[in-house]
């Protein structure tokens, strides 16, 4: 039974991946946060697959590296202070199975720290590469308060933009919820 009121854009995403992520994949966190992300896809890669998280700040690349060691996964997971703009550095293309991002700011860090669709939108573009063929791209996009509009608007405007014989865009946003409720996204590749 789903509860109406706390149902979350992360419940959703959460679901999907689920899913869809297989034990042995290879799985990108591209903003790490407080680690809950990180450690939810090493709890579905298992011991023979792995996760690699990427932050700008060193407060949440700490977090998240005592989070996995907390829930056992070190062996799993790496996490590295360095954009996700960057993810191309360090795979190969159509190597990933699943990346996952969580926009916004870090969780009682500094909201005037939050990820921008300068780095997002590049981001977006290299991850779609590295994804393999049937791989998934989850988004959530946070806006309103200090995180602004900016992000929220340039991401809807870019992702239609997608060649549609190569992805599946699917937005799943909250229509009648109040105060900017997160927008949960899945981008399927063929
Ligand atoms: N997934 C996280 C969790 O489970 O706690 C929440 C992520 S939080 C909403 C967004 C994070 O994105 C912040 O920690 C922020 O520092 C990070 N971020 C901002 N710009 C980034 C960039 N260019 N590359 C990687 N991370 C970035």
């Amino acid at each position: 039974m789903i509860n109406r009121t706390s149902f979350s854009a992360l419940d959703i995403i959460r679901r999907v991946l689920e899913e869809n992520v297989k034990e042995g994949d290879i799985c990108v966190d591209a903003t790490a946060g407080r680690g809950h992300d990180t450690a939810f896809l090493c709890s579905l890669v298992g011991e023979s697959g792995h996760v690699t998280a990427f932050d700008i700040q060193q407060d949440a690349v700490d977090s998240t590296k005592q989070l996995v060691v907390e829930k056992g996964y070190a062996d799993r997971a790496e996490v590295l202070l360095k954009s996700h703009s960057e993810m191309d550095e360090l795979f190969d293309e159509e190597t990933v199975s699943c990346i996952t991002f969580n926009f916004g700011w870090l969780p009682r860090g500094d909201h005037n720290i939050f990820t921008r669709k300068e780095t997002s939108i590049p981001a977006i573009e290299k991850g779609l590469k590295l994804l393999k063929h049937g791989g998934i791209m989850t988004l959530i996009i946070y806006y309103g308060r200090e995180t602004g509009f900016e992000e929220k608007d340039a991401l809807l405007e870019y992702l239609p933009t997608l060649d549609s014989n190569k992805y599946t865009v699917i937005e799943m946003p909250f229509v009648n919820r109040p105060n900017c409720p997160p927008i949960p996204i899945v981008i399927i590749k063929d």
